[in-house]
């Protein structure tokens, strides 16, 4: 699949629920989301159609996402069905972990390969105070644990910055990679409809963050764990783990985006941010062909994100990431 940018498209994020067990301060609201009712969520059959046609015309890795994908009932089912995809070579899940523990193993078993999960402070009362949901912390670190002991490797920890609250731990994230096998990414923070004081106010860039891992020890650039995807990755001298950096805003990359997403409710969106999006689930139930639309799709994939800080513009009406699957 080649855009009309000369971008081969071989990856989908596929988003299982709108809904989410935390509320992250940055990506959902309180209160005011309205959620998907069952029958507008696509079901797993159909989310193995989509996945199938799109891997007879060139999609390579599939990510599992949400909203929490493993507040989804039966998960492991839909996993096998895609790893059962002769085409599909990496398989791969974002998650909060906090339901990690109980589901590391069967997910594992089920054909997953890799794990990215979001942890943003290493503090108890910091993490309750971002994801709002307090209790949440020992679950995380239990699910984090259980994902080394099965085996996961390498796993990604994905940290958005936010000044005041988590920025002073930048260098404690970073000293973890000299430790663990850890790929630490620090992202920075963009603006949905529902946070948009936040990012403009509480925004870092990643260079500031590097800086100041730079400041404890050398640091190379390094090629990054398989997966490879938005983020530029570097090295402590013999340190087991990397530190990356995703800069969607202070520097983007869309001119070297390979992927597409499809929302639970069976949108294909070219582009996380934007209006353009194509109602695969109407199409697959009224038993038409997919793969035109999908061409559509592909060769309307903007050339960039227009984003503007402290501004809906450029975002598409997207409140929040939970609703994409980021
Ligand atoms: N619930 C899962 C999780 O948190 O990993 C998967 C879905 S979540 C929307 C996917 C990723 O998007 C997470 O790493 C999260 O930190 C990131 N994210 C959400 N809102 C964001 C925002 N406004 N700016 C930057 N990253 C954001
Ligand atoms: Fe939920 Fe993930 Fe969004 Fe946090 S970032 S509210 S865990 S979907």
């Amino acid at each position: 699949m080649i855009d009309q940018f000369g971008r081969r498209v071989e990856y989908l994020r596929v988003s299982v629920t709108d809904k989410c067990n935390l509320r992250c301060i940055y990506c959902m609201p309180l209160e005011g989301l309205t959620w998907l009712k069952r029958d507008e969520l696509l079901n797993y059959e159909e989310i193995e159609t989509i996945v199938r046609t799109m891997a007879g015309m060139g999609l390579r890795r599939v990510r599992i996402t949400g909203g929490e994908p493993l507040i989804r009932r039966d998960l492991p089912d839909l996993i096998r069905k895609i790893s059962a995809i002769p085409e599909i070579e990496d398989l791969s899940l974002s998650t909060n972990a906090v339901l990690l523990a109980d589901q590391a193993q069967d997910l594992r078993d089920a054909g997953i390969q890799r794990l990215n999960i979001s942890l943003d402070s290493l503090q108890q009362d910091r993490v309750d105070e971002i994801a709002r949901r307090p209790g949440s912390f020992p679950k995380i670190f239990e699910g984090l644990e259980a994902a080394e002991r099965v085996g996961f490797a390498p796993i990604k920890v994905n940290v958005v910055l936010i000044r005041g609250r988590n920025d002073d731990e930048i260098e404690d994230f970073a000293r973890i990679t000299k430790e663990r096998p850890w790929h630490v990414r620090f992202i920075e923070m963009m603006p949905t409809g529902s946070n948009l004081d936040l990012s403009a106010n509480s925004f870092i860039s990643c260079q500031e963050a590097l800086t100041r891992v730079r400041a404890i020890d050398q640091l190379e650039p390094v090629d990054g764990p398989f997966g490879n995807g938005p983020a530029d990755y570097y090295r402590f001298p013999d340190a087991p783990g990397t530190v990356g950096v995703i800069t969607p805003m202070s520097h983007n990359y869309c001119h070297r985006c390979n992927r597409m997403r499809l929302t639970a409710a069976g949108q294909l969106r070219p582009c996380l941010f934007g209006e353009i999006e194509t109602n695969l689930r109407d199409h697959l139930r009224a038993g038409r062909d997919l793969r035109p639309l999908i061409e559509e799709t592909l060769q309307i994939k903007p050339e960039r994100h227009y984003l503007v800080q402290g501004s809906e513009i450029g975002s598409g009406g997207l409140v929040a990431l939970s609703q994409t699957g980021g």
